[in-house]
């Protein structure tokens, strides 16, 4: 086969995809003046977030990071009292996290003083592991709360990683920044949580180019996050402050961008179903496998990913900044494979690092199903348990997924990638 051919445009991983609507409402506060963090279409924005994700209040801020700032401390303050001022409300306190994630899932519980104990993957699911949590229950049944994310749109059982935590007196905050749209047994990811968050980033399903909601049942802790994001400001004549203020309120003119946006998101999906689809045809007959997709899950598509077979990857070595490899015939590895796709002026990208190996997070501990995962480059270096996390890194890859590639693209995608087999 010849070369491939370079895109003119880039073809993005996942980039914002807009429809017009958006500038309508963006105009609407332009032209009303509502050009702060009051107005409309947060107001609106958060009606339907709360609607759509199925929970009954929403709380429109300024990322998804935010939102799960706020959802620790509420919770940690409902676990734990209000700390003293200078103090996190998880101060000193583990926290069980999802391993293979944006680091965004958990660093806001190490905003409040929180220790992460990272959950190792489930080889089946790609998601946080019910047995390696339920493990490392029995490690620290003093620990009351866990942060899950789904990954790239495709849930695993968020339901029995609720039920786990009911079942040890937990609270659960669920990362559904990636899985807006996505359900488990006909529930919408974001109403799994105690306390949940969404985002609107500009690579998400739909986006405000930035922006998130803080999604809980609770009226009384959703005020208190509304008032925690604007700074704390008590009911007096003056700037009153009882407690410690954010400034993490969503823009009303991001919300008109969010309120535009809301429409589209089942389309979204079906453009992104769509891709997964033409990939899990057209990358027939390699030895690879695409994200899984959990019986009674429906995904929502977000990020297209592969996994090349055990016996199929050639040498590849990573340390903190760069990757090498040795090309052999028939085999190949994502290094590779990420170049090829950047070859033709296409992004992909590698499966989110699990936090296990990161620098800032390698003193932490990691639990598998066995017990502790004492792991820091190599997947299969283990206290007895084995690293599911860093062998899907070293496997796996992202691939183009952008709702505005056209088929044609996509093929072109296909092939550079089929060519790294030969
Ligand atoms: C994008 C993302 C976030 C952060 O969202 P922002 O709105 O950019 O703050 C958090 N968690 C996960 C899993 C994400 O993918």
């Amino acid at each position: 086969m010849g070369k491939i051919e370079p895109f003119k445009q880039k073809v993005w991983l996942a980039s914002p995809t807009m429809h017009g609507e958006e500038l309508e409402y963006v105009t609407e506060a332009y032209n009303t003046n509502w050009m702060s963090t009051v107005g409309k279409n947060i107001n609106e924005v958060e009606k339907i977030a709360a609607e759509k994700s199925e929970v009954k209040y929403a709380v429109g801020l300024s990322c998804c990071t935010a939102a799960l700032h706020l959802c620790c401390k509420l919770a940690g303050e409902r676990l734990y009292g209000k700390p003293a001022i200078s103090h996190g409300a998880l101060e000193g306190r583990r926290v069980f996290c999802s391993d293979m994630t944006f680091d965004a899932t958990l660093n806001p519980v190490v905003y409040e003083g929180g220790i992460p104990v990272f959950i190792d993957t489930d080889r089946d699911t790609w998601n946080m592991d019910p047995v390696a949590l339920e493990k490392a229950f029995e490690m620290y049944p003093e620990v009351k709360l866990v942060v899950s994310a789904e990954l790239y749109g495709f849930p695993g059982r968020m339901d029995e990683i609720k039920k786990i935590c009911e079942k040890h007196g937990a609270l659960l905050i669920e990362d559904a920044a990636e899985a807006m749209g996505a359900t488990i047994d006909g529930r919408q990811c974001g109403s799994f949580g105690d306390y949940s968050a969404v985002s609107y980033n500009g690579n998400k399903i739909i986006t405000g180019s930035s922006g998130g909601c803080l999604l809980t049942n609770s009226l009384e802790d959703a005020n208190k996050a509304r008032k925690w994001s604007t700074q704390a400001r008590e009911n007096a004549a003056w700037y009153q402050h009882e407690e410690v203020g954010y400034n993490y309120r969503m823009s009303n003119v991001i919300a008109g961008v969010v309120r535009g946006q809301y429409p589209h998101l089942e389309e979204h999906i079906a453009q992104k179903k769509a891709i997964y689809e033409r990939y899990k045809e057209g990358l027939k007959g390699l030895p690879v496998k695409m994200n899984p997709i959990v019986e009674g899950t429906e995904p929502n598509y977000w990020l297209s990913a592969l996994i090349i077979d055990k016996d199929a990857m050639c040498k590849q070595v990573r340390n903190d900044s760069e990757a090498l490899y040795i090309k052999e015939a028939g085999k190949t590895c994502p290094t590779e494979i990420l170049e090829a796709i950047a070859s033709i002026n296409a992004e992909g990208r590698p499966i989110w690092k699990p936090m296990h190996m990161q620098p800032m997070y390698r003193m932490h501990e990691c639990v598998g199903r066995a017990g502790s995962i004492r792991c820091r480059t190599n997947a299969y270096i283990a206290g007895g348990a084995e690293d599911v996390g860093a062998d899907i890194f070293d496997r796996g890859a992202c691939l183009p997924s952008d709702n505005k590639m056209t088929e044609e693209q996509q093929e072109r995608i296909i092939w550079a990638i089929r060519s790294c087999f030969e």
